[in-house]
């Protein structure tokens, strides 16, 4: 991948400003940066290597040069958006994971910000706010996608198993045909985030749906129940063994299956 050829994969879109380096700390760094400076809607920054990918509460994210997809989408906040500025993940979310069914496989959401392939995390999201006083201005979207084999870190770094796109498929790809996938399916579920079948395609594809499953909120003590669903916001909705219904609020929130 260089900015060449990702110009010409991308063509088809249009963007507010586009911006790619061979290497870079992170994607999502700049893409605030520059949302701050007073970039365009839907500008994006991609980089081909990332030395300091974060994910939540600044946990590591790794993108090995010349094996991932690392990118920041920068969205404004349009009057269309903001009543549902919740279900910025899950757009993000869906969007990958329709892309990823293109290909030919099942993907599935570990809410609030991870897909997952056969139980193996294959993608992660990292959404980010820039304000002018009180007012949210942007959006960032950040997203790291393991594409090529070379793109999954090794066991002993991470806390659930990992996977890329080519180990799961068995062909080769190209990472600039799936950033392409991604956005083109992005930009089409952005005109529904309002929609209720916006929140029942999301629903349709989390992980563990029926299951029991545990979430970690910042104490090690866990919430536990059957996933449901979702809640309007994008909450998760648990049932738990007293048959209440438990709503689970975006935060820091780690979901486990149960042993
Ligand atoms: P979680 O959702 O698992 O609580 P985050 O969403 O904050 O965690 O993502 C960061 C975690 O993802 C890291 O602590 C690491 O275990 C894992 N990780 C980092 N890079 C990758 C990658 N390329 N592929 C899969 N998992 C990764």
């Amino acid at each position: 991948m260089n900015e060449t050829s990702l110009k010409k994969s991308l063509s088809k879109l249009k963007f507010g400003g586009l911006r790619y380096f061979d290497s870079i700390g992170s994607t999502n760094d700049e893409a605030l940066a520059w949302a701050a400076e007073g970039a365009a809607d839907f500008s994006l920054v991609v980089a081909d290597e990332q030395t300091q990918g974060r994910g939540r509460l600044n946990r590591k994210w790794f993108t090995p040069k010349g094996s991932a997809l690392a990118f920041s989408l920068i969205l404004h906040s349009s009057e269309a958006m903001r009543p549902y500025l919740s279900r910025t993940v899950g757009l993000a979310a869906l969007s990958i994971a329709e892309s990823c069914s293109k290909t030919g496989l099942d993907p599935r959401i570990k809410w609030p910000n991870d897909i997952l392939i056969d139980g193996k995390k294959i993608a992660g999201i990292l959404v980010e706010t820039v304000w002018s006083g009180d007012e949210l201005d942007s959006l960032v979207i950040g997203v790291g996608i393991n594409v090529h084999r070379a793109s999954i870190p090794p066991r002993e770094l991470l806390q659930f198993p990992a996977t890329s796109l080519e180990h799961e498929l068995g062909r080769e790809l190209k990472r600039e045909d799936i950033l392409f996938g991604v956005l083109d399916s992005l930009v089409r579920w952005r005109e529904r985030m309002g929609r209720d079948e916006f929140i029942k395609a999301w629903e349709d594809q989390l992980a563990f749906r029926g299951q029991q499953v545990q979430t970690f909120a910042g104490t090690d003590i866990p919430v536990m129940g059957e996933l449901l669903g979702l809640e309007l916001d994008g909450s998760l909705r648990l049932l738990d063994k007293h048959r209440n219904s438990v709503v689970v609020r975006f935060g820091d929130v780690s979901l486990r299956p149960s042993a």
